[in-house]
């Protein structure tokens, strides 16, 4: 750019350029990932505040790109306009269940959630499929638990509480993702037929100083109970935000205070 004198309309379209190109690029390797068996997946706990011991995991997806570790949010994006996240998600679900499965057989018993992208739930019988899937890989329910964000839940609310009925009565326990970011009705919340909410990690940030979060961080755990679901906290970094969660009756707890998401070998030293 700079051979034009700064031109700024050369720089902007040069950069734009780049990013297309950049884009493209990702893309092709995105591609190729999957029969390469590039992606991973990283753990990170939940723990039951009561007890605290950790009683589940969420299994969080990574892209090994010849030896970085890339994080979702570079990547899913791109899965999800390419329409790989449907092959993607299916991996990720046959993986969590090969985990369960090693664990189980090292003496670990531990429920693992994958999350699931709106997209993937709106294939036609995305439930029936979803089943099918853990049972293929000779996976009884009750250790794969799923998680939806409250966004996609209020897209389609009628056919959401569908898949969530199917997913119930098969035992899966379901969660509602990023809780408090997607303006949920309290008439379809008591209709959502889920295990628990996961109260999103921006209201969970700087309680209880902040009382603003402390507000909205007590009123949803007493409108979960008050329906009848449990309530996760994200984003949980001290042992103060542990001991108030606690205090107000949240049941589960996650965040770099616990632990923060780590490749499986790693996870164990956790429990252990
Ligand atoms: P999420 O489901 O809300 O996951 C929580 C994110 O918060 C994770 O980021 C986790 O590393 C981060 N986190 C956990 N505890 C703390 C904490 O104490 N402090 C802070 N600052 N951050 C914390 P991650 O792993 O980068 O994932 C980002 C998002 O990518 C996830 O948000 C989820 O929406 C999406 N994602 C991850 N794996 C998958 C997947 O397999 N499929 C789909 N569709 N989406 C996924
Ligand atoms: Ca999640
Ligand atoms: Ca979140
Ligand atoms: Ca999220």
């Amino acid at each position: 750019a700079k051979e034009f004198g700064g031109n700024r309309t050369v720089y902007y379209s040069e950069t734009a350029e780049r990013e297309v190109f950049e884009k493209v690029k990702l893309r092709t390797e995105l591609r190729r990932a999957l029969e390469r068996e590039e992606f991973l997946l990283y753990y990170q706990p939940k723990v039951e505040l009561r007890t605290e011991k950790v009683v589940g995991a969420e299994a969080l997806l990574r892209w090994n790109r010849g030896g970085e570790i890339v994080p979702p949010i570079k990547f899913i994006p791109l899965l999800e306009e390419s329409e790989l996240i449907h092959e993607v998600g299916e991996w990720v679900v046959r993986e969590a269940c090969r985990q369960a499965q090693e664990w189980r057989s090292k003496g670990i018993e531990l429920s693992i959630a994958v999350n699931v992208s709106p997209l993937q739930m709106k294939v036609p019988l995305f439930a029936e499929s979803f089943m099918m899937l853990i049972f293929g890989c000779g996976e009884g329910s009750g250790s794969i638990e799923v998680e939806i964000t409250e966004s996609a839940v209020m897209e389609d609310v009628e056919r959401m509480i569908e898949i969530l009925k199917i997913l119930t009565v098969r035992g899966i326990r379901t969660y509602i993702d990023d809780f408090g970011t997607g303006y949920s009705s309290l008439a379809y919340l008591k209709k959502l037929p889920v295990y628990a909410l996961k109260i999103d990690r921006e209201f969970v940030k700087g309680i209880p100083q902040d009382e603003d979060n402390l507000e909205i961080v007590k009123a949803t755990v007493n409108i979960a109970k008050s329906f009848g679901l449990k309530t996760v906290a994200e984003g949980v970094e001290t042992r103060e935000q542990a001991e108030i969660l606690k205090e107000l009756g949240c049941d589960y707890a996650q965040g770099y205070y616990f632990g923060k998401p780590v490749p499986p070998e790693e996870f164990e030293s956790y429990i252990r």
